[in-house]
């Protein structure tokens, strides 16, 4: 790393390059931005940032995040609880809500079934969601997990895990290319996918 000569902006450099997306010639140019912002902002920013940690927690009930025990979404009684989709990570559900394609609720897995990358079921939120299928009015579950070789795995899995249920299970189908990341696609196509998911 190139050094600015000033170590206190050094070290905000080299903290914002850690930051994903961001390589070291943007984090120069943030780290710059932020040496010349207003006190106020760059005090704001601080703020912001010390809040998402101290004041959320992860949701009781879907393991989204939280600032009460109960997410938003959980918490609204406009949601149909008979619906849950199921994803691999907090990101997921927000490029979902963005479609407004769905009015169920949201199970996260906090990712997927990787032996190689030593994650097994008990280290996702498998367990709960069978919990979920089985004591609450589930009729509908909609995997919206991303389409990888884990992904797939991982599907296979919970298909299994539910069989014995009298419920619909569906998968997200057409518009989702093969190893893409939800979180990438544009709204339009998570919203068609949702609409054209199909049964398993
Ligand atoms: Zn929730």
């Amino acid at each position: 790393m190139r050094s600015s000569g000033l170590p206190v902006l050094d070290r905000l450099i080299n903290e914002l390059s850690r930051l994903p997306g961001i390589g070291q010639k943007t984090a120069q140019r943030l780290a710059l931005f932020i040496l010349k912002s207003d006190p106020v902002y760059v005090s704001d920013l601080a703020d912001a940032m010390l809040d998402v940690k101290e004041k959320t927690g992860l949701c009781r009930q879907c393991f989204n995040i939280a600032e009460d025990e109960l997410c938003s979404i959980c918490a609204n009684p406009k949601r149909n609880p008979a619906q849950i989709c199921v994803v691999e990570d907090i990101v997921d559900i927000m490029a979902i809500e963005e479609s407004h394609e769905f009015e169920g609720l949201y199970h996260v897995l906090g990712g997927v079934i990787s032996p190689l990358s030593g994650v097994m079921p008990d280290d996702l939120h498998l367990a709960e969601l069978a919990e979920r299928v089985k004591e609450q009015k589930v009729q509908e579950v909609l995997m919206a997990i991303n389409p990888s070789t884990e992904g797939e795995a991982t599907m296979i899995y919970i298909s299994r895990m539910l069989k014995d249920l009298d419920i619909r299970l569906t998968r997200i189908a057409s518009g989702v290319p093969l190893g893409s990341q939800l979180e990438y696609l544009d709204t339009a196509t998570i919203g068609r996918a949702i609409l054209t998911r199909r049964d398993l």
